[in-house]
């Protein structure tokens, strides 16, 4: 396994094309605005060198027998899928962030099993593939993004249909070494900070869709791939000069960016699906209800350390006691902990896929990620409410370091009298981080449509309820007779 020096040092190797407020990034390692989602993806790499979480962040392949990265591993048990939901809320704590490689864990396990399944009724070759493929990547410890999102174009038109026949993306030549691939993938969590990506469809697809039914993986610094940075609120507070209280998480951070494919070759060994329409749904429906399981994880991580900055706002604000204020605390913890119910279930009811690896329970992820549209927005209200306004109109740093505002700053913005105005600015500064500012994109837009929008878990949950095994309990139950 990679130290997290050695992760940096891989990344520094390649020649990724990636462009930030409208101009080319020379070294992404060393970007202000980078540096920090940087920092979390390192600090996969950092605690599974730690004794003390070796069991959460290290797994046993199943491909070679050798110890690797959790974060590459294919679920070999439901306590395997348990222990990838626990170290995502750990990641979380650690980082107040989205550490982003989630993504490619999640969409291995989903190629791995989809690949198997694909073969058996093509006769096609793609597990084999992808096994070699991924013995390397555990081997060699490298982050994979997973790319799913493409643009859309107009949502009432199929992948053929659109006017633009890009807005999907999709293969454009077919060689005898491989395809050509054109289009784009948006949202993409963490690909400035990965070394490959696993491309998949991002609907389910019908016959006609042929060439938009496709799946590989690619060097992230492959020719004719250009990543154009996302823009986040309060992001440019990175680029000023001793902003760090202003930052509030000055450490870490995620990112996201629109990935685009500029006729782009893929060798045969590297393609996981290739015109097989009836496997893309499947694919898709694999990756997210793993992902959505990964966010009753990685979400309930961040809200630990949200609810612990509203704890100390209230000590700060000298109302610890006020029995409101005690109230709305307890609440966020229980919404908090029901997020955390909700991964945990979905790993415990898991099941073996046929390729051997384990699967979560779809319903009840689904109903995970469904609850993560919401309850984190309830969770940063009473975040804002016990936190005061102060939050967002305190003086910034420059301020606070200007000789003749700063004692009228720590003066008149002082709470209780052990603690410093300093440290009450830096908490609510936290707060404001996670709530509105860079780190709110993880934890309150990226809930709502990350893994797919509200709409798509309830096509699921209606999907999965078994609507005809309730009908049946409630007419035995009512003793409405049979028909004759
Ligand atoms: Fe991982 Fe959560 Fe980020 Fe997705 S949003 S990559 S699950 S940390
Ligand atoms: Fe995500």
């Amino acid at each position: 396994m990679k130290t997290r020096e050695e992760y940096i040092e891989s990344l520094k190797k390649l020649d990724l094309q990636v462009y930030l407020l409208g101009e080319k990034v020379d070294d992404p390692t060393g970007h202000p605005v980078i540096v920090p989602s940087l920092n979390s993806v390192a600090m996969t790499y950092e605690l599974a060198q730690l004794p003390e979480y070796e069991d959460l962040m290290t797994a046993t392949s199943n491909l070679t027998g050798e110890k690797i990265n959790r974060f590459t591993h294919l679920h070999q048990s439901t306590d395997d899928l348990l222990k990838k939901v626990k170290m995502q809320r750990l990641l979380g704590q650690k980082t107040a962030s989205c550490f982003q490689r989630c993504v490619g864990m999640d969409a291995a396990n989903a190629v791995y099993s989809t690949t198997y399944e694909c073969d058996k009724a093509h006769g096609t070759s793609y597990f084999e593939n992808f096994k070699k493929y991924w013995e390397r990547i555990q081997k060699e410890d490298l982050v994979v993004d997973g790319a799913m999102t493409d643009p859309k174009g107009d949502r009432g038109l199929s992948p053929s249909q659109q006017e633009d026949p890009d807005m999907y993306l999709r293969v454009v030549e077919r060689r005898a070494d491989g395809i050509v691939v054109r289009g784009s993938k948006a949202h993409q969590t963490g690909i400035v900070n990965s070394h490959e990506v696993i491309v998949m469809p991002t609907v389910a697809m019908r016959p006609e869709d042929k060439d938009y039914a496709v799946a590989f993986s690619l060097p992230a610094d492959a020719p004719g791939i250009f990543m154009i940075y996302g823009r986040q609120s309060c992001d440019t507070r990175k680029l000023e000069p001793n902003a760090d209280i202003d930052l509030g998480n000055k450490n870490f951070g995620g990112h996201e960016a629109l990935m685009i494919f500029e006729d782009v070759f893929v060798p045969n060994e590297r393609i996981f699906l290739n015109g097989e329409t009836d496997f893309a749904g499947m694919l898709v429906e694999r990756f997210a209800s793993y992902h959505r399981q990964s966010y009753g994880g990685c979400k309930v991580g961040v809200g630990d350390v949200l609810i612990g900055a509203t704890a100390l706002a209230a000590d700060y604000n000298g109302v610890p006691k006020a029995s409101h204020i005690k109230d709305k605390l307890i609440e966020m913890n229980h919404l908090n902990e029901s997020l955390y119910s909700c991964g945990i279930a979905c790993s415990c009811e898991g099941c073996q896929m046929e390729a051997g690896n384990y699967y979560v329970d779809a319903l009840l992820a689904n109903v995970c990620k469904q609850n993560i549209t919401r309850l984190p927005y309830e969770i940063t209200r009473l975040a804002e409410d016990i936190a005061g306004g102060l939050m967002v109109t305190m003086p910034s740093q420059q301020d606070y370091d200007n000789e003749k505002l700063k004692p009228y700053i720590d003066k008149y913005l002082k709470g209780i009298a052990d603690v410093s105005t300093e440290d009450r600015m830096r908490v609510l500064r936290l707060i404001e981080n996670i709530t509105l500012g860079t780190a709110a994109v993880g934890y309150r837009t990226e809930s709502m449509h990350g893994a797919g929008s509200p709409q798509a878990q309830r096509v699921m949950i209606g999907r999965q309820a078994n609507m005809e095994h309730k009908k049946e309990l409630a007419k035995t139950i009512a003793g409405v007779k049979k028909k004759k």
